[in-house]
């Protein structure tokens, strides 16, 4: 299949030209003119991948494997030939793989074991106006790899291109040393915006946009002209829901066109998120039959990740799911949050790519003005910095906090970092990376959790967490069907398989069900029996096998810990969850409420979805994997613990103030000071000693 004729084709030539003459370029575009799909190959066909592959990061997941497909396709060669690709489990690229499409965590991560990135003759940071934070980490390091005074340590012959739609390029030119920009012009239609006044301020919060999305986009496809809809939802959850309802809806409508497939009455409803299989994914892509509108229910993905053509008509809920930090309870949160107002035009923007659109805002303007930011908060301005601080530190930058941001992160964030790498021993007061530090940063995996596998590799029952390990890194696997007495029934399936590991441990429960499913004859029936998502557990396979190779090879250096332990499976599990989740501990303090130990003291409540939810007042402490917030702090995903296991370790928790924190951010340690911790942790151990009621 041939290239399509796409706006960045008029600029072939001159792109290939500004890419070979100088280190840095930056390429600015409309989302859909056909940079990420043709920069690559124009790149490969100009011979610029003679001497190394050309690699391509994308911020997510689905969008990587999508567009190494659809390039795959055009050049004519199968996937993961010539072209490939490879994001976190799963690896599709060979020797022969010249243009390589990975996600920004994957070439982060190869930085690790390949700090010049000799495997590759150019780097193309695609979507860097999303700013997601493992992007930024690589602008700072390509920018550090040109700029290295040692030039064993320099990579001068590499060529690094950024491409962004059109936000901020000023700035980032500034950052490459006023690298020149190449701006691809485009063609767009009007998008007239309306206001439906749905949603006010006070709906921040509320998960009303869901139902009033479903109304509008009904609203839209009865009484608008041919074209189809984009909707633009949160998360899987709400996407599903979404989908079942206009699914009902529309079979309400007078009949009018014929069946097809999930399409009801002319409507054909698509959903589209990150844990989508592949073929799914590419359905959106397909044209609808004829006098059939295609409705695809997406995430922020279709805002400039994938685009699809033929969309007329964009339902924007206003919102977005975010993963922030909140340093107040220092916890990462899954929120769902009031998009930007440069969001809310990029989305907008999509129903005018073919012809002249409409974009129906759910809100009003009142929460337009109230509610919305101006722009987007980079990502390194609002998540958990642990791992990739951790990674920075592996790399040899110790001083994270001059390190070269695009905007810097706010130094108690980094702090923070610190200090939780600290308390799980993978830096001493140094700053310094200890081996178990060395260890973790082995597993794509957020640290607690790679903490707890190799506490549990240590003791030879890395059976027991990594599949756990693997099923907390795939999508939910619980399926919660919109229609009560199906619900009813998935609920107490669900129930049904945590009461047969006790009912008293979601991880364990997580644990059988990848054991049990495994072991059956049919894993797919045995999913659909317990109402579990099949596609889900099979990846957690896929995730735990690789999670195992790299646990068997840690176990082969001589120096990975061995200890031994007497005891039951169930605590030796527990225990093993201590290790890495002790900084994730909380304690009763009134009938249904929780204390985090961390210094926050935050006021924390057991999610619904948990076996312990109702439990409450048999338990005292507890740990938990995650943190959901609504109109509550709830955790989730919960395990009770014992006082005994954690003495210990909870000491680590207060050790460091930030000020020495400070000092270890910028290893300005003196020997005086360690001295004086020293001292200080000695006190805290037998102060705590003091204190265990358990
Ligand atoms: P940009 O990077 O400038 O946003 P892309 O190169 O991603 O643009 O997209 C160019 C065109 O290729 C778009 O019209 C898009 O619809 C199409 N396209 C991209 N990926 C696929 C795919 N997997 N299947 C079908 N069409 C695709």
């Amino acid at each position: 299949m041939d290239a399509p004729a796409l706006p960045i084709r008029r600029s072939r030539r001159q792109l290939v030209e500004a890419v070979r003459e100088r280190p840095f370029l930056i390429v600015t575009g409309e989302t859909g003119s056909g940079k990420s799909t043709q920069l690559p190959r124009y790149l490969y066909e100009a011979g610029l991948a003679e001497h190394g592959a050309i690699g391509v990061t994308q911020p997510r997941r689905v969008a990587t494997v999508s567009v190494a497909q659809r390039v795959a396709e055009e050049m004519g060669c199968a996937l993961g030939a010539l072209v490939g690709y490879q994001v976190r489990f799963d690896d599709c690229t060979s020797e022969d793989t010249a243009i390589r499409y990975m996600t920004d965590g994957c070439l982060l991560r190869q930085i690790l074991t390949d700090p010049l990135l000799s495997k590759y003759s150019v780097i193309v940071l695609d979507e860097a106006h999303e700013r997601s934070l493992s992007t930024d980490i690589l602008f700072g390091l390509l920018k550090k790899l040109f700029l290295q005074k040692q030039p064993a340590g320099r990579r001068t012959e590499m060529k690094v291109v950024v491409m962004s739609a059109t936000l901020e390029v000023e700035k980032l030119s500034e950052f490459f040393g006023h690298c020149p920009v190449l701006h691809i012009p485009g063609r767009s239609y009007p998008v007239k915006e309306i206001f439906c006044n749905l949603l006010s301020p006070r709906d921040v919060g509320s998960s009303a946009y869901v139902t009033e999305a479903v109304k509008v986009t009904l609203d839209v496809h009865l009484n608008e002209p041919e074209g189809d809809i984009l909707v633009f939802l949160t998360g899987q959850n709400e996407i599903e829901r979404a989908c079942d309802l206009l699914f009902k809806k529309a079979e309400s409508i007078d009949y009018r066109y014929e069946v097809h497939d999930r399409a009801v009455e002319g409507l054909l409803i698509l959903p589209l998120y990150g844990s989508m299989s592949t073929d799914q994914q590419k359905r959106i892509f397909l044209p609808a039959p004829r006098g059939i509108r295609k409705c695809v229910v997406s995430t922020n993905i279709a805002a400039t990740s994938l685009t699809i053509e033929g969309v007329r008509y964009v339902v924007d809920s206003g919102f977005v799911k975010q993963l922030n930090h909140n340093p107040r309870v220092s916890l990462d949160i899954l929120e769902v949050v009031p998009i930007s107002k440069s969001e809310a035009k990029q989305r907008a923007g999509r129903a005018g790519r073919t012809s002249a659109g409409k974009s129906f805002g759910l809100y009003s303007r009142e929460f337009w003005e109230q509610c919305m930011p101006e722009h987007t908060l980079p990502e390194i301005r609002r998540s958990s910095l642990t791992s990739v601080i951790l990674t920075l530190k592996c790399l040899s930058v110790h001083d994270v906090i001059r390190f070269p941001y695009l905007d810097p992160p706010e130094e108690r964030h980094i702090l923070e970092a610190l200090k939780e790498l600290y308390q799980c021993n993978a830096i001493d007061r140094r700053g310094h990376v200890t081996r178990l530090g060395e260890f973790l940063v082995q597993f794509p995996l957020p640290p607690k959790l790679s903490c707890a596998v190799i506490k549990a590799a240590s003791l030879g029952c890395e059976d027991l967490l990594l599949p756990i390990a693997a099923m907390l890194s795939v999508e939910n696997v619980f399926i919660r069907p919109g229609d009560p007495q199906k619900q009813k029934e998935a609920e107490l399936q669900h129930q049904e398989l945590a009461s047969q590991v006790g009912g008293c441990n979601d991880f364990a429960t997580l644990l059988n069900i990848f054991e049990q499913c495994k072991a059956s004859e049919s894993p797919s029936a045995w999913c659909k029996e317990y109402w579990i998502h099949w596609r889900a557990v099979k990846s957690a396979f896929s995730v735990e096998r690789q999670l195992r190779e790299i646990t068997t090879k840690l176990k082969q250096l001589p120096d990975f810990p061995k200890e031994t332990f007497e005891g039951s499976r169930t605590e030796i599990l527990r225990r093993c969850l201590c290790a890495g989740y002790f900084i994730n501990v909380a304690r009763r303090s009134a009938a249904r409420t929780f204390c985090t130990m961390d210094g926050h003291g935050s006021i924390v409540y057991i999610h619904p979805s948990s076996t312990l939810y109702n439990q409450e007042t048999l338990l005292e402490w507890i740990i938990f994997h995650e943190v959901a917030v609504t109109s509550k702090i709830y955790v989730r995903t919960v395990c009770p613990v014992r006082y005994e296991w954690l003495r210990e370790l909870l000491p680590r928790l207060h050790q460091l103030d930030a000020h020495e924190l400070s000092s270890v951010a910028r290893e300005e340690v003196t020997e005086e000071e360690i001295t004086r911790w020293e001292q200080r942790e000695e006190l805290k151990r037998q102060c705590e000693g003091v204190t265990d009621s358990s």
